[in-house]
């Protein structure tokens, strides 16, 4: 039986070996329970066979010695979790699926800025646009109204575009999200611009302001459109570390959300192809 993907809610944290937590339940020997909160191994399923270890690139395993434990006398123990560059490696190699990687939850003021962003967001967005349907735009400029519309289905082509080209071209480990994505895409709309999700979201709140032609809904939709560049930034930071040097040539090679510069460079490619 593979690690429980939801242990953290299902099991409850009874202490932390060198500052990784461990979940239990316990009984040493034979009960070890779950070492690591973002890099977790399932003591009680691991059976020792060092593939983690060799495969690991940021190499945060060491080894514990586990006397008497039924099934091995040494675990994986995730010593520098925080390292984690999130390739899911080691994920796929365990012969037993006794790991399982979480992605870290921003913490801090980035976590309120978070919420902050989801919840203007999904005020904004469906609010403009049913607002101006309904009602019509606040300020009867027609010919926005419409720009406003082709702009909002732009935005949704690059947020679904961006999900089915992590699905057919990131190879997601299996049972997994699509955002589990083991191969850097580079592909389709990513061969125009590195982040299509996000550009997606800032054309439909863009297309939300222009629909409604409202007041409230330009306050509300600032703030998640300048948030923006925080989340960009801090996936960017993700991925370089994820994908190495393949990540910092591809980041040379198309922009990040400039539309009319990725689809320039895209054209370019495509001559000298
Ligand atoms: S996901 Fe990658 S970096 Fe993270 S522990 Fe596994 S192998 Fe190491
Ligand atoms: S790959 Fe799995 S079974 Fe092998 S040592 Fe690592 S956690 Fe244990």
């Amino acid at each position: 039986m593979p690690i429980d993907p939801k242990f953290q809610k299902n099991r409850t944290k009874v202490g932390t070996e060198t500052d990784i937590a461990i979940w239990g339940p316990t009984d040493p020997p034979e009960t070890l329970g779950i070492r690591g909160t973002y890099v977790a191994v399932d003591w009680d399923i691991c059976t020792g066979c060092g593939a983690c270890l060799e495969t690991c690139p940021e190499q945060l395993y060491d080894w514990m010695v586990t006397p008497n434990h039924p099934l091995s006398e040494k675990k994986a123990f995730p010593a520098r979790e925080s390292d984690c560059v999130q390739c899911y490696k080691c994920e796929i190699e365990c012969p037993v699926r006794a790991i399982r990687i979480i992605y870290p939850a921003p913490a801090g003021w980035l976590a309120w800025l978070g919420w902050l962003t989801f919840i203007l967001l999904f005020l904004q967005l469906p609010g403009g646009v049913i607002y101006g349907v309904i009602f019509g735009p606040s300020l009867s400029l027609q010919t926005l109204f419409y720009i406003g519309c082709v702009i909002l289905v732009l935005g949704l082509l690059f947020v679904f575009s961006s999900l089915m080209y992590f699905r057919r071209r990131g190879k997601p480990v299996e049972g997994r999200g699509v955002m589990a994505t083991t191969v850097l895409v580079e592909s389709g709309t990513y061969g125009i611009v590195r982040h299509p999700q996000f550009l997606g979201a800032v054309l439909m709140m863009c297309a939300s302001i222009l629909i409604s032609q409202h007041w409230f809904f330009v306050l509300v939709g600032v703030p998640p459109i300048l948030s923006m560049h925080i989340w960009v930034q801090n996936s960017e930071e993700l991925l370089i570390a994820k994908f190495g040097d393949d990540y910092k040539r591809y980041m040379r090679r198309v922009p990040r959300m400039n539309l009319f510069l990725g689809i320039l460079r895209a054209v370019e490619r495509k001559k000298e192809d």
